[in-house]
């Protein structure tokens, strides 16, 4: 049989699921959420550290437990970006926003940021009719 090839298995794939009617619209629309809360958790990171900080400083007088909020709030936030780097990629069903699935790029560039599918080139939010 044929020995399984990385670079070709995806025409095959997309190929085969023609037929079973792939929703773009709602794969793309289930990334979204993902991605805005994970970006949410992440940029919203930064401001609760300096509030928490200046409230505990100056009100609240919880070192502790604010440095702890802080811990739990980066772990959500980490937490989010893997499960929208878990998603798949509609048409070739590898994932998505995942880190490390192309060469020569920055992390800057990939992951959740990455414009086109590493693997079978769809673009993001891109509907195949
Ligand atoms: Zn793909």
């Amino acid at each position: 049989m044929a020995i399984p090839n990385p670079q070709t298995d995806w025409q095959f794939e997309a190929s085969a699921s023609v037929t079973s009617d792939i929703d773009y619209r709602r794969a793309w629309k289930a990334y979204a959420i993902r991605k805005n809360i994970a970006l949410f958790l992440l940029y919203s990171w930064v401001p609760l550290c300096f509030g928490l900080f200046w409230w505990s400083r100056l009100s609240i007088h919880q070192p502790l437990a604010s440095l702890l909020v802080m811990a739990i709030w980066l772990s959500a936030a980490v937490a989010a970006i893997y499960w929208a780097g878990e998603t798949r990629c509609p048409r070739c069903r590898r994932r998505y926003g995942a880190l490390g699935h192309r060469k020569g790029d920055t992390n800057l560039t990939r992951g959740l940021f990455d414009k086109v599918c590493a693997n079978c080139k769809l673009r993001k939010f891109e509907v195949i009719p």
